[in-house]
């Protein structure tokens, strides 16, 4: 049933195309490629979140990178944020290794479940208010299919407010009362819903020490302990 839904989020996503200039940007990225991937066939559509349907511990990032999920059509994968991401899911236990390289690279999530606040490449990195709100609907429908999650890591500040409006905190809190964007900043939720935020592991942020990784493990060192709490 949870599979059932998640796959019908997928295939929907896939075959999206509510945002001409987001589809018009990733197809030609696809169509001119890198000089160093010039043998890859891009992916080049909008990239479907993935994992395990039992997640416990749910992240959320932007948005694909260029020649990165836009390329592999798997979140975080190909890229250097996904070097960050992986190698602290493998080191906490979320997944079976610390590579994602391509979609059949043998990579699996356990307790986990990777999505993002858009899901096609926008230039620069930067999708509109009014493309992020387009593809709500997508981050809406998995926060109900995936009931088991207890811990969420939203990546930067855009999915952090991606979250709160998909899960509906952002309407049901006064805005005083709704959890504010920083770096390990956490807040249970009164369903019990524990939201963490962390700066994205864009080059921008890893490149500049603005992110280290020893502020990179930490949060995830923290999803770990309250995921294992909330499941003895
Ligand atoms: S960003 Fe989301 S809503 Fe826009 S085209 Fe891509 S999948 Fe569709």
């Amino acid at each position: 049933m949870i599979r059932t839904s998640l796959d019908r989020v997928a295939r929907d996503v896939v075959a999206c195309a509510r945002c001409p200039r987001l589809r018009t940007h990733c197809a030609e990225v696809a169509r001119v490629r890198k000089p160093a991937f010039r043998e890859w066939t891009y992916w080049g559509r909008p990239v479907p979140g993935f994992g395990d349907p039992r997640a416990r511990l749910l992240i959320v990032g932007l948005a694909p990178a260029a020649h990165g999920a836009n390329r592999t059509g798997r979140m975080f994968t190909g890229d250097s944020s996904g070097d960050w991401l992986y190698d602290a899911l493998h080191r906490f236990g979320f997944a079976n290794q610390a590579q994602s390289t391509a979609l059949d690279d043998g990579l699996r999530l356990t307790e986990c479940w990777i999505t993002a606040a858009a899901r096609c490449a926008p230039p620069d990195n930067k999708p509109t208010p009014v493309e992020l709100s387009r593809c709500r609907e997508y981050l809406e429908r998995e926060v109900a299919a995936l009931r088991e999650v207890r811990v969420v890591l939203a990546l930067g500040a855009i999915a952090h407010a991606a979250w709160l409006a998909a899960s509906e905190w952002k309407e049901r809190l006064p805005p005083r009362q709704r959890p504010k964007f920083g770096h390990g900043a956490e807040r249970t939720l009164p369903d019990g819903v524990t939201l963490i935020s962390s700066y994205h592991p864009s080059r921008q942020n890893t490149n500049t020490g603005r992110l280290t990784r020893t502020m990179w493990h930490s949060v995830f060192r923290r999803a770990r302990v309250v995921v294992d709490q909330d499941s003895r």
